[in-house]
């Protein structure tokens, strides 16, 4: 049987995070990425809306806020390093009515109590001189949120942990997992490339496996409606514009969350290339399936209508939709990441990462960061 140092489930921007972090922090251990897809990145992490968030929405002590506001700065500095395309355009959180104004209020309090001090509260007149075609009565202002370009990101994170001696078995999809106990590590069967069944023991197994997340806990028998891993998938859509309308907005406008933080409600994001999408929906799904639902068009538009009225039906068109790995159960509060070391529950050497939904590409290299202190931090098991 093959034996390696770690074993990393997941090559999403977060698993790749993580083998780029590891590899460069203990080169002394060997490191093996298994994904089941034939490249990097098929799943969650191509299909969201780029975004570098600020860690304005998220409970102060909460690992999102944390990790958010610290992977803000960190991405950022990576980007200038390796010149992954970025555009720090900015965004405004806009009050639609009067009404709103004590929810922007409570946004700002929440950004700033979780160290986000660059948002500007702006009156109608101000958002109008920056966005003139956009209806508010008022805006939160937050100049540090951006976009990425998510596939050079991953592309750079690869090939860094490939330089530092990570192998990367694509197509190689893991169907089980057993534990020796005691700290003697882990076994994992997967399906190869031709359908061979096949294992490979590890001491360190990372879970990074976005959707499936929960399988490995499940394989372990951990009881994952007690630890709350259960993961409840929630889709999200996004509709289009064409060409001509996507100039009317330069930066991203979002109108206040859902309750629940269930999403950040129907907002408009731009794309590197300039174009205005709209999304991502959020309702709690049974199956996986990529498909964009023409039919919700009209919920789209009814949304955008109310701060965008320059937007007319026959503009929207399907574009794409991505799943968030929620841990949140439908109607249940907000769920913050786990990103958990199972010694506490007699798994020494597992890590789980599990409900890594948004801001997870924001926070994908301080998750890496937590990881590697984590695996440092345990001497009883290095
Ligand atoms: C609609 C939407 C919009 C979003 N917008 C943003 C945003 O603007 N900004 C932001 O910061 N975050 C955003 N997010 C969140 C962000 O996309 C995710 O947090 C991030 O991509 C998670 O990365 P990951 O590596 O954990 O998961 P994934 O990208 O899903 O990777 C997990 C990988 O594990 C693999 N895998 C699973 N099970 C197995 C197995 N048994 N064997 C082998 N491989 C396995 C999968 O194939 C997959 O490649 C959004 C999410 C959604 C759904």
């Amino acid at each position: 049987m093959e034996q390696t140092d770690i074993v990393i489930v997941g090559a999403g921007v977060v698993g790749l995070a993580v083998a780029a972090e590891l590899s460069s922090k203990f080169t002394d251990k060997s490191i093996v990425l298994v994904e089941r897809h034939n490249k990097f990145g098929q799943e969650t992490s191509s299909r969201n809306s780029e975004v570098v968030h600020a860690g304005i929405y998220y409970p102060s002590n909460s690992l999102k806020a944390k990790l958010c506001v610290d992977g803000n700065k960190r991405l950022y500095q990576f980007c200038k390093k390796w010149g992954i395309p970025h555009n720090r355009l900015g965004k405004l959180i806009i009050a639609r009515s009067e009404e709103e104004i004590p929810i922007l209020e409570s946004i700002l309090k929440k950004g700033l109590d979780s160290g986000v001090t660059d948002l500007e509260l702006l009156d109608a007149d101000q958002v109008i001189k920056l966005e003139p075609n956009v209806k508010a009565v008022a805006a939160i202002l937050s100049p540090s949120t951006g976009i990425i370009d998510s596939h050079s990101l991953m592309s750079r994170l690869e090939w860094l942990a490939r330089q530092q001696d990570t192998m990367c078995a694509y197509n190689h999809e893991v169907t089980t997992v057993e534990y020796a106990g005691n700290g003697n590590g882990y076994t994992l069967t997967y399906r190869g490339p031709d359908g061979q069944i096949d294992k490979i023991l590890c001491k360190w197994l990372i879970n990074c496996s976005g959707l499936g997340a929960d399988k490995i806990p499940y394989w372990l028998g951990m009881d994952i409606d007690k630890a709350s891993y259960r993961i409840y998938p929630c889709k999200g859509e996004y509709f289009g514009v064409s060409n001509t309308k996507s100039g009317m907005v330069s930066r991203l406008i979002y109108p206040p969350p859902l309750k629940e933080l269930k999403g950040l409600g129907i907002h408009a994001t731009k794309t590197l290339d300039g174009r205005l999408r709209f999304g991502p929906s959020a309702f709690y799904i049974d199956t996986l399936d990529y498909s964009v639902d023409e039919g919700h068009a009209i919920e789209f538009y009814n949304s955008i209508n109310t701060y965008l009225p320059f937007i007319n039906f026959a503009d929207l068109r399907p574009d794409m939709s991505g799943i968030r790995p929620k841990i949140q159960r439908p109607g249940a509060p907000v769920q913050d990441f786990v990103v958990r070391h199972e010694a506490a529950s007699g798994f020494e050497g597992l890590i789980n990462l599990i409900g890594i939904e948004s801001p997870g590409l924001t926070a994908s290299l301080s998750l890496a960061r937590m990881v590697g202190d984590l695996v440092g931090n345990d001497r009883h098991h290095n």
